[in-house]
């Protein structure tokens, strides 16, 4: 299979074209290097016709059957991570070792949500009577997932979708359409025809999508603006909906940590992917004890990491991943600058068309400016100074996002009761960005509706069934 060329959706088993086409910008360039098909309103409603058509089958496979298959699916894609991360750098822009990381993180995240139990319960056993619970597939599911962790996030949908019997139509960013693309190639001759179908355009893909009378449930990932248009969509024919939104994510860091064994952890905990993670910290509260230290030792480390085309050696961190998301936080860094905030910039970054903008930090912002109430999704982080607990729980907490936080502290018995404080669906003491298949994930406020991950995750795929059995009958 080639993987740098021929991008095709696959529906119904088959790979397909369309009409028209979108154009695949390389951000370390700033130039389409590839296109991929834009689906039709037709090819839309041959996808989930397909998908229709292979739910009464793939419902009633045996959940150990269909966890075979999503091993195979797994191991495909593990296969070939060497292939799909070299694509991945071209269209996403992260080095090729982090991208390699996303792409054998998604083969482990499948096996392990394979591995996933969905319960059954009984409610009552008396001796007149016995009530079941059972989760029953729903149907269709329409998924649609992002840019920043285009593969990963996609498989947080696949895998659940299709061990709990339901099939699925799959739509990545346009950003990112490529990778997605050759996963649903590599496993189409895994699932039957119509169990996983993969469909790529632009911006008007996602909303037919979530208008289609055939989805019985959508499962999205994406902004908080987003977000609310596909609940407002769904609700015309209340389709069953997950959302996992945007972030405004704080660290708190106590005035008894090790300042030079949590800087660097701190600072990729903001940084990784170019600082475009829903769950990365975008607001660092420090205590004022070691702020001067913190925010210095943070500056150094931005002016030796190498910010640059992710297909050359040495880069650690790649470009912003799309245009739009470049003048978003130049406009944020630019904001800041014209208030008169005091930006604190990482090493110099490529000049040219690539989407580069060097690590900026901005030192104790007032908390009002648009750096620290916005969602940067991208290389900008305030470091906000505070001297009192009960203070900055209060600051942290006032925004309309609850996506994850952290607190930094030797005394973990304090981080956890400060944890416990915090309004947002994650918590992490003295770490950042872990997650695991078998932990919810799940937004708090505007940052999500719905969990992903974990048996909760699960059962947002699936519908409660009671049935109660007389006993006489449960006899016969
Ligand atoms: P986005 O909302 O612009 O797009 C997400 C997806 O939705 C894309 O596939 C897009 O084509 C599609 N889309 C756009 N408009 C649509 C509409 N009206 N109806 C249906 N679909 C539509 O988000 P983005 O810029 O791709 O991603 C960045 C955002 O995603 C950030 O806010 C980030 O925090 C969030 N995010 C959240 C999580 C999480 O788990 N909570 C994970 C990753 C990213």
């Amino acid at each position: 299979m080639d993987f740098s060329s021929d991008f095709l959706m696959t529906i119904n088993g088959q790979l397909v074209s369309a009409t028209r086409s979108i154009d695949v910008v390389n951000p370390a360039k700033g130039l389409p290097f590839a296109s991929a098909p834009a689906a039709s309103a037709e090819d839309l409603d041959r996808a989930v016709a397909a998908a229709k058509a292979a739910f009464p089958a793939w419902r009633a496979t045996p959940i150990e059957t269909r966890r075979a298959l999503l091993i195979q699916a797994a191991d495909a894609i593990g296969a070939h991570a060497d292939d799909l991360a070299r694509l991945f750098v071209l269209e996403q822009g992260r080095p090729f070792e982090a991208a390699k990381g996303e792409i054998l993180q998604t083969a482990y995240w499948i096996k392990a949500t394979a591995a996933l139990n969905l319960p059954s319960e009984v409610t009552e056993d008396t001796a007149t009577r016995r009530i079941e619970v059972h989760h029953e597939p729903l149907g269709v599911v329409c998924a649609i997932v992002p840019w920043n962790f285009p593969v990963l996030l996609a498989s947080w949908k696949i895998a659940p979708s299709l061990l709990t019997g339901n099939t699925l139509v799959l739509k990545p960013s346009p950003f990112t359409p490529l990778c997605t693309l050759k996963i649903g190639e590599l496993l189409r001759d895994i699932f039957p025809p119509g169990v996983m179908n993969v469909i790529s355009g632009g911006d008007d893909l996602g909303p037919m999508m979530t208008a289609h009378p055939g989805f019985a449930k959508i499962s999205f990932t994406g902004s908080t603006a987003t977000g609310k248009r596909v609940m407002e969509s769904a609700s015309r024919d209340l389709k069953r909906i997950t959302l996992e939104l945007g972030g405004n994510d704080a660290a708190i860091v106590l005035p008894d940590v090790d300042v030079d064994q949590v800087a660097e952890q701190l600072f990729f905990g903001a940084f990784f992917n170019t600082a475009q993670i829903c769950v990365a910290t975008k607001r660092l509260y420090i205590h004022e004890d070691i702020y001067d230290r913190l925010r210095d030792r943070l500056h150094a480390i931005a002016q030796t990491v190498t910010v640059g085309d992710g297909a050359e050696q040495g880069s650690v961190l790649g470009p912003v991943q799309n245009a739009q998301q470049y003048r978003r936080v130049l406009d944020l860094i630019d904001d800041a600058r014209a208030k008169g905030l005091t930006l604190l910039e990482g090493k110099a970054v490529p000049e040219g068309g690539g989407y580069f903008i060097p690590i900026t930090l901005v030192d104790n912002p007032p908390e009002n400016s648009r750096v620290v109430v916005e969602e940067a999704f991208g290389p900008v982080l305030p470091l906000l100074r505070f001297s009192d607990i009960d203070d900055v729980v209060a600051r942290a907490n006032d925004t309309d996002y609850g996506l994850a936080g952290a607190v930094w502290s030797q005394d973990i018995d304090l981080a956890v009761s400060i944890a416990h404080r915090l309004e947002t669906g994650t918590v992490w003491i003295n770490h950042n960005l872990q997650s695991t298949p078998d932990t919810p994930l799940a937004g708090h406020k505007q940052s999500g509706f719905g969990v992903e991950n974990g048996v909760p995750g699960l059962l947002e795929f699936t519908q409660p069934k009671a049935i109660y059995i007389p006993k006489a009958a449960a006899a016969e």
